[in-house]
């Protein structure tokens, strides 16, 4: 088995943030055998989907990434949908409209992947991948391949099992409600229509949401009474009409994301005495001053 596999991989310019260097052992399997494969050769490697919630160390990461990019193929069986977890949630969404599938429009509006989406319980709009999950078919050192209903999922707001058990992704299936292909494309229009007056497009490279809300609370608004909007750090800053937001304006770094993070969690925790819990994920660890700061901002160390 061959799979396609590149040294020291550049990987800025995947990534939404367009910030991060360089990789030592990035893979790209294109089914799942390959997958499974390369998790058995580099059981440490980390798993990536679109990058659109993972902040990449500019000083690189010295281990494995396993980029799931080529793993892209949906199946549609009536109400039953099926997707690798490469698959693009905006085309997944697009693909299930047209077949007069309604329950995933909610996709359209972000970069995210089926993968990244599962794990990390994406929603929007009133609508999470929870919803019409049925099961996933998911890869562990410990169990090999093996299938997770909805409740052996576990999923909780940006929360699921695979966060803390170290699951791997390999696809997920859908049960998705009957609906005339028209009503979906409205349905996904106005949550299109919502995304552009509430947050930064892509050509303006961001991460989505910096910061989890706090329960029964909006990050947002608790940045935004703090004044940080249009703070900047370096060639980043919290960008201008939402304060959970940071924007990469003018070729920021990852240090400049790190400190600006941490000035945003300060002032919330001086002000609300609520300590904010990043939503993104960091990966690096070639960075002295990085380190210190994720030491401060997130709870558990992340790789
Ligand atoms: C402009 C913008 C808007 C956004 N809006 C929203 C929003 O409205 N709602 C929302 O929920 N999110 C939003 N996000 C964040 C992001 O798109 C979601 O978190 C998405 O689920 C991440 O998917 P990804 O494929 O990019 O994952 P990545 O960023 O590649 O990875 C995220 C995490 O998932 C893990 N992972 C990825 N693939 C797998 C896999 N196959 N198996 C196991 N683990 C895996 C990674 O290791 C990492 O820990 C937004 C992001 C941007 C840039």
């Amino acid at each position: 088995m061959v799979i396609n596999f590149e040294e020291n991989f550049e990987i800025k310019k995947l990534t939404s943030f367009k910030i991060g260097g360089s990789i030592a052992r990035a893979y790209f399997p294109e089914s799942e055998d390959d997958f499974v494969a390369v998790l058995k050769q580099e059981p440490d490697a980390v798993v990536l989907g679109n990058i659109s919630n993972v902040l990449i160390s500019d000083s690189g990461y010295s281990g494995a990434v396993v980029l799931t990019s080529k793993m892209n193929k949906i199946e549609i069986n009536g109400t039953r949908v099926s997707a690798q977890c490469g698959v693009k949630g905006q085309k997944l969404a697009q693909e299930a409209a047209r077949a007069g599938l309604a329950g995933l429009e909610f996709m359209i509006g972000f970069p995210g992947a089926v993968g990244g989406e599962v794990y990390m319980n994406a929603s929007a709009n009133g609508q999470a991948i929870s919803d019409n999950f049925l099961k996933a078919r998911c890869y562990s050192r410990e169990r090999g391949v093996f299938e997770l209903t909805k409740e052996e999922m576990h999923f909780g707001y940006r929360t699921s099992v695979c966060q803390e058990k170290g699951i791997k992704v390999l696809s997920a299936e859908f049960e998705l409600e009957p609906m005339d292909a028209e009503k979906v494309n409205a349905r996904m229009q106005s949550c299109l229509e919502f995304r552009r007056s509430h947050q930064p497009l892509l050509s303006l490279p961001n991460c989505g949401s910096i910061f989890k809300n706090p329960p029964g609370n909006s990050a947002g608004k608790l940045l935004d009474e703090c004044g940080v909007k249009g703070l900047k750090q370096g060639g980043v800053e919290v960008w201008e009409n939402h304060a959970n937001f940071i924007v990469n304006s003018n070729g920021g770094s990852s240090l400049d994301v790190l400190e600006l993070m941490l000035k945003m969690r300060d002032a919330v925790k001086e002000k609300f005495g609520i300590n904010l819990e990043p939503e993104i994920i960091f990966l690096g660890g070639n960075n002295k001053r990085e380190d210190e700061l994720c030491k401060m901002l997130y709870q558990k160390m992340q790789k």
